[in-house]
């Protein structure tokens, strides 16, 4: 990617926020969208990326945020959030969450303006988890739940976590696929994500790729109102945050890119090429987010 593309799409980004107060307006006269348009006036119309990693580059924890922030300001991006450490452990020890958490601690104090952090648990170790929920949430600077693949997540030990997470305010980031081959040992589909999030429905929960096979990603979790769908990490393909928009409204659907093991360019193509309205977009680029982390930041004293 070169600068004067990136500036361009800035540009674009902000022009594009212009014409939204425009859209805002017009929606005011509707009253079903006017409340589309309350939720949007009282975000920051920001870039938020819900769904970043500190691998895929080289160094120190410090180091590889500088990367993910440097490439980020490229393409406009405001904030990011980070999670899960270097392990990568499909089932990792507490010992290991622990230190994987620490990383990302460290990392967060070196950009509290830029980054936020959600806490990595294993559920197979539930009340190490509740601990270390307390530990980076409540009396720590993050503000959600990352799960990946230690355990399909409609299992009953997800329970003591969810509830925990829901007193704290945090949202809870699943990790979720629906794989064209038979999914990975204990890995969560988005099927899943609905039927926690059912027996939850304070808390909200992010149903991660959209289940990569995301037209029945998007389709599984459309029962179920406190589920979000997120669009990071698989190939960009034309149409699939339309079709989440019309299945969800745009007030479900989050922005992610899994970088850096995607580019932010090809996540957020996803979102700039679809055909949305302005409000609509900003809502999915960062409205959303910011709309569900805002009692949590509140509480903490963050000012956006
Ligand atoms: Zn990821």
């Amino acid at each position: 990617m070169f600068d004067a593309d990136a500036q361009l799409t800035r540009r674009t980004l902000l022009a594009r926020g212009a014409q939204a107060a425009g859209c805002a307006a017009l929606a005011a006269q509707l009253p079903w969208a006017a409340q589309a348009a309350e939720r949007e006036d009282r975000s920051s119309g920001r870039v938020w990326d819900v769904h970043t990693h500190l691998t895929g580059f080289p160094g120190t924890g410090k180091e590889r945020a500088r990367a993910l922030l440097k490439y980020a300001d490229r393409m406009g991006i405001d904030r990011l959030i980070v999670f899960l450490g270097f392990s990568r452990m499909p089932s990792p020890p507490p010992a290991q969450f622990r230190e994987d958490n620490d990383e990302v601690l460290r990392v967060l104090e070196a950009a509290p303006d830029r980054l936020f952090g959600f806490v990595y648990l294993n559920p197979n170790y539930v009340e190490e988890s509740v601990r270390e929920l307390d530990r980076c949430v409540r009396d720590g600077p993050m503000v959600g739940v990352k799960l990946w693949i230690a355990l399909e997540c409609n299992d009953p030990r997800l329970d003591p976590i969810a509830e925990r997470a829901g007193q704290l305010k945090a949202v809870i980031l699943q990790h979720a696929y629906w794989r064209t081959v038979p999914n990975l040992p204990d890995e969560s589909h988005p099927g899943h994500v609905a039927e926690l999030a059912a027996r939850h429905p304070d808390v909200a929960f992010i149903s991660a790729h959209s289940g990569n096979d995301w037209e029945r990603g998007i389709r599984g979790v459309r029962a179920v109102p406190n589920v979000y769908t997120e669009v990071s990490g698989f190939d960009p393909t034309a149409g699939v945050v339309e079709m989440a928009v019309r299945e969800l409204g745009a007030e479900r659907v989050i922005y992610g890119s899994d970088a850096g093991g995607r580019s932010y360019a090809s996540q957020l193509s996803k979102v700039l090429s679809a055909d949305l309205s302005e409000s609509q977009r900003r809502l999915i680029l960062g409205g959303n987010i910011e709309r569900l982390l805002r009692p949590i930041l509140t509480d903490k004293g963050i000012q956006l």
